[in-house]
Protein backbone atom coordinates (compact mmCIF):
# COMPACT_ATOMS: atom_id res chain seq x y z
CA UNK A 1 0.00 0.00 0.00
CA UNK A 2 1.02 3.51 -0.56
CA UNK A 3 1.94 5.60 1.77
CA UNK A 4 -0.13 8.90 3.18
CA UNK A 5 0.52 12.26 1.69
CA UNK A 6 2.02 14.33 3.98
CA UNK A 7 -0.18 17.89 3.17
CA UNK A 8 1.25 21.12 5.66
CA UNK A 9 -1.49 23.75 5.30
CA UNK A 10 -0.36 27.09 6.26
CA UNK A 11 -3.09 29.71 6.67
CA UNK A 12 -2.30 33.31 6.88
CA UNK A 13 -3.51 36.81 5.85
CA UNK A 14 -0.57 37.05 3.67
CA UNK A 15 -0.67 40.98 3.81
CA UNK A 16 1.54 40.26 2.13
CA UNK A 17 3.31 37.54 1.65
CA UNK A 18 6.96 37.55 2.89
CA UNK A 19 10.18 35.49 3.13
CA UNK A 20 9.22 34.43 6.86
CA UNK A 21 6.14 32.61 5.13
CA UNK A 22 8.51 31.02 2.43
CA UNK A 23 11.54 30.19 4.59
CA UNK A 24 9.02 28.54 7.46
CA UNK A 25 7.36 26.41 4.72
CA UNK A 26 10.25 24.87 3.08
CA UNK A 27 12.38 24.37 6.17
CA UNK A 28 9.04 22.50 7.20
CA UNK A 29 8.72 20.85 3.98
CA UNK A 30 12.41 19.28 4.36
CA UNK A 31 12.40 18.61 7.85
CA UNK A 32 8.99 16.98 8.07
CA UNK A 33 9.40 15.30 4.53
CA UNK A 34 6.21 17.04 3.34
CA UNK A 35 4.47 16.14 0.09
CA UNK A 36 2.77 19.44 0.09
CA UNK A 37 3.02 22.99 1.47
CA UNK A 38 -0.76 24.53 0.79
CA UNK A 39 -0.67 28.53 1.33
CA UNK A 40 -4.44 29.68 2.46
CA UNK A 41 -4.89 32.86 2.34
CA UNK A 42 -7.55 33.82 4.95
CA UNK A 43 -11.22 34.92 3.60
CA UNK A 44 -12.38 37.44 7.07
CA UNK A 45 -9.80 36.66 9.89
CA UNK A 46 -11.43 36.40 13.34
CA UNK A 47 -8.42 37.60 15.09
CA UNK A 48 -8.03 40.46 12.56
CA UNK A 49 -11.30 41.52 11.94
CA UNK A 50 -11.07 44.88 13.20
CA UNK A 51 -8.35 46.14 11.00
CA UNK A 52 -8.19 46.51 7.52
CA UNK A 53 -7.47 44.00 5.44
CA UNK A 54 -6.62 44.12 1.60
CA UNK A 55 -8.73 42.70 -0.64
CA UNK A 56 -8.35 38.83 -0.85
CA UNK A 57 -8.38 38.79 -4.58
CA UNK A 58 -4.86 40.85 -3.96
CA UNK A 59 -3.67 38.92 -1.31
CA UNK A 60 -4.69 35.67 -3.08
CA UNK A 61 -2.46 36.52 -6.34
CA UNK A 62 0.13 37.86 -3.93
CA UNK A 63 0.84 34.17 -2.81
CA UNK A 64 0.13 32.87 -5.89
CA UNK A 65 3.30 34.83 -7.41
CA UNK A 66 5.67 34.49 -4.45
CA UNK A 67 5.27 30.80 -4.56
CA UNK A 68 5.63 29.59 -8.34
CA UNK A 69 9.44 28.98 -7.84
CA UNK A 70 8.60 26.09 -5.57
CA UNK A 71 7.35 22.82 -6.88
CA UNK A 72 5.99 21.74 -3.58
CA UNK A 73 4.06 24.69 -3.01
CA UNK A 74 0.37 25.16 -3.43
CA UNK A 75 -2.04 27.76 -2.95
CA UNK A 76 -5.73 27.11 -2.25
CA UNK A 77 -8.76 29.41 -2.54
CA UNK A 78 -10.53 27.61 -0.10
CA UNK A 79 -10.91 30.09 2.80
CA UNK A 80 -11.43 33.17 0.70
CA UNK A 81 -13.85 31.24 -1.04
CA UNK A 82 -15.69 30.10 2.03
CA UNK A 83 -18.45 31.92 3.26
CA UNK A 84 -18.11 34.25 6.50
CA UNK A 85 -15.00 33.57 8.76
CA UNK A 86 -11.95 31.65 8.60
CA UNK A 87 -11.30 29.05 10.91
CA UNK A 88 -8.51 26.42 10.97
CA UNK A 89 -11.08 23.80 12.18
CA UNK A 90 -13.12 23.92 9.27
CA UNK A 91 -10.50 24.39 6.94
CA UNK A 92 -8.80 20.91 8.58
CA UNK A 93 -12.14 19.20 7.98
CA UNK A 94 -12.29 20.22 3.83
CA UNK A 95 -8.62 19.48 2.97
CA UNK A 96 -9.46 16.18 5.44
CA UNK A 97 -13.19 15.58 3.83
CA UNK A 98 -10.95 16.48 -0.11
CA UNK A 99 -8.30 13.77 0.45
CA UNK A 100 -10.28 11.29 1.83
CA UNK A 101 -8.13 9.32 4.65
CA UNK A 102 -5.67 9.32 2.02
CA UNK A 103 -3.01 12.88 3.41
CA UNK A 104 -1.41 12.84 6.89
CA UNK A 105 -2.52 16.72 7.53
CA UNK A 106 -0.20 19.16 9.50
CA UNK A 107 -0.65 22.66 10.40
CA UNK A 108 2.30 25.40 10.06
CA UNK A 109 1.91 28.72 11.83
CA UNK A 110 4.69 30.83 13.08
CA UNK A 111 5.29 30.91 17.38
CA UNK A 112 3.14 33.95 18.19
CA UNK A 113 -0.21 32.22 16.19
CA UNK A 114 0.71 29.17 18.12
CA UNK A 115 0.90 30.99 21.49
CA UNK A 116 -2.97 31.99 20.77
CA UNK A 117 -4.37 28.68 19.97
CA UNK A 118 -5.69 28.06 22.99
CA UNK A 119 -7.92 31.19 21.58
CA UNK A 120 -9.22 28.87 18.71
CA UNK A 121 -12.67 27.58 17.87
CA UNK A 122 -12.78 23.92 18.83
CA UNK A 123 -9.00 23.72 19.40
CA UNK A 124 -9.15 19.79 20.42
CA UNK A 125 -11.03 18.95 17.48
CA UNK A 126 -8.19 20.56 15.14
CA UNK A 127 -5.71 18.89 16.88
CA UNK A 128 -7.43 15.80 16.33
CA UNK A 129 -7.41 16.16 12.82
CA UNK A 130 -3.68 17.21 11.85
CA UNK A 131 -0.26 17.80 14.06
CA UNK A 132 0.96 21.50 14.56
CA UNK A 133 4.12 22.76 13.22
CA UNK A 134 5.33 25.80 15.19
CA UNK A 135 7.92 27.57 13.40
CA UNK A 136 9.69 30.05 16.27
CA UNK A 137 9.60 33.18 15.11
CA UNK A 138 12.31 35.99 16.19
CA UNK A 139 11.00 37.95 18.77
CA UNK A 140 8.44 34.88 20.48
CA UNK A 141 9.21 32.74 23.14
CA UNK A 142 8.04 28.96 22.58
CA UNK A 143 9.48 28.33 26.34
CA UNK A 144 6.64 27.42 28.55
CA UNK A 145 4.07 27.21 25.54
CA UNK A 146 4.20 23.09 26.52
CA UNK A 147 3.53 23.87 30.05
CA UNK A 148 0.64 26.28 29.18
CA UNK A 149 -0.50 23.63 26.81
CA UNK A 150 -0.55 20.96 28.89
CA UNK A 151 -3.03 22.54 32.08
CA UNK A 152 -5.55 23.34 29.18
CA UNK A 153 -5.25 20.07 26.97
CA UNK A 154 -5.27 16.59 27.28
CA UNK A 155 -1.48 15.01 27.07
CA UNK A 156 -1.89 13.59 23.99
CA UNK A 157 -3.47 16.55 22.34
CA UNK A 158 -0.05 18.71 23.12
CA UNK A 159 1.99 15.83 21.47
CA UNK A 160 0.25 17.35 18.33
CA UNK A 161 2.40 20.39 18.70
CA UNK A 162 6.23 20.31 17.66
CA UNK A 163 8.03 23.33 17.93
CA UNK A 164 10.07 23.56 15.26
CA UNK A 165 12.78 26.29 14.36
CA UNK A 166 13.85 28.07 11.82
CA UNK A 167 16.23 30.53 10.40
CA UNK A 168 15.84 33.80 11.63
CA UNK A 169 13.78 36.46 9.84
CA UNK A 170 12.37 38.86 11.52
CA UNK A 171 10.42 40.27 8.62
CA UNK A 172 6.55 40.49 9.48
CA UNK A 173 3.74 42.22 7.02
CA UNK A 174 2.90 45.12 9.51
CA UNK A 175 6.92 45.88 9.11
CA UNK A 176 6.60 45.60 5.20
CA UNK A 177 3.14 47.63 5.17
CA UNK A 178 4.44 50.38 7.32
CA UNK A 179 7.71 50.65 4.99
CA UNK A 180 5.85 51.37 1.84
CA UNK A 181 3.22 53.80 3.87
CA UNK A 182 6.91 55.72 5.18
CA UNK A 183 7.92 55.34 1.50
CA UNK A 184 11.15 53.16 2.54
CA UNK A 185 12.93 50.06 0.73
CA UNK A 186 11.04 46.49 1.29
CA UNK A 187 13.67 44.99 -1.53
CA UNK A 188 14.77 41.92 -0.15
CA UNK A 189 11.98 41.56 2.31
CA UNK A 190 9.80 39.48 -0.13
CA UNK A 191 9.51 38.37 -3.84
CA UNK A 192 10.60 40.87 -6.42
CA UNK A 193 7.61 39.94 -8.27
CA UNK A 194 5.66 40.23 -5.49
CA UNK A 195 7.11 43.89 -4.83
CA UNK A 196 6.10 44.80 -8.41
CA UNK A 197 2.62 43.43 -7.87
CA UNK A 198 2.68 45.95 -4.68
CA UNK A 199 3.38 49.09 -6.46
CA UNK A 200 1.75 48.36 -9.46
CA UNK A 201 -1.67 47.95 -7.86
CA UNK A 202 -0.41 50.69 -5.44
CA UNK A 203 -1.50 48.40 -2.62
CA UNK A 204 -0.41 49.55 1.10
CA UNK A 205 -0.06 53.19 0.11
P1 LIG B 1 0.94 40.60 10.31
O1 LIG B 1 2.11 41.42 10.73
O2 LIG B 1 -0.05 41.33 9.44
O3 LIG B 1 0.28 39.84 11.42
P2 LIG B 1 2.53 38.32 9.58
O4 LIG B 1 3.88 38.67 9.05
O5 LIG B 1 2.44 37.86 11.01
O6 LIG B 1 1.54 39.52 9.30
P3 LIG B 1 0.52 36.44 8.84
O7 LIG B 1 -0.16 36.37 7.53
O8 LIG B 1 -0.19 36.97 10.02
O9 LIG B 1 1.91 37.26 8.62
O10 LIG B 1 1.17 35.04 9.21
C1 LIG B 1 0.81 33.79 8.67
C2 LIG B 1 1.59 32.72 9.40
O11 LIG B 1 3.00 32.88 9.17
C3 LIG B 1 1.42 32.78 10.93
O12 LIG B 1 1.37 31.46 11.43
C4 LIG B 1 2.66 33.50 11.38
O13 LIG B 1 2.98 33.17 12.71
C5 LIG B 1 3.71 32.99 10.39
N1 LIG B 1 4.82 33.93 10.18
C6 LIG B 1 4.75 35.24 9.92
N2 LIG B 1 5.97 35.79 9.78
C7 LIG B 1 6.86 34.79 9.96
C8 LIG B 1 8.32 34.73 9.95
N3 LIG B 1 9.05 35.81 9.74
N4 LIG B 1 8.90 33.52 10.18
C9 LIG B 1 8.14 32.43 10.42
N5 LIG B 1 6.77 32.41 10.44
C10 LIG B 1 6.13 33.58 10.21
MG1 LIG C 1 0.60 37.78 12.06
Amino acid sequence: MRRKLKIAIMGGTFDPVHYGHLVAGEAARKEFNLDKVVYVPSGRPPHKQEKNITESHHRYLMTVLATTTNRYFDVSRMEIDREGHSYAVDTVAQFNEKYKGRAELYFITGGDAILEILTWKRVEDLLRQCTFIAATRPGFNLEGLQDKLSQKLPQQLCQKIIPFQVPALAISSTDIRTRIRKGDPIKYLLPENVENYIYKHRIYL
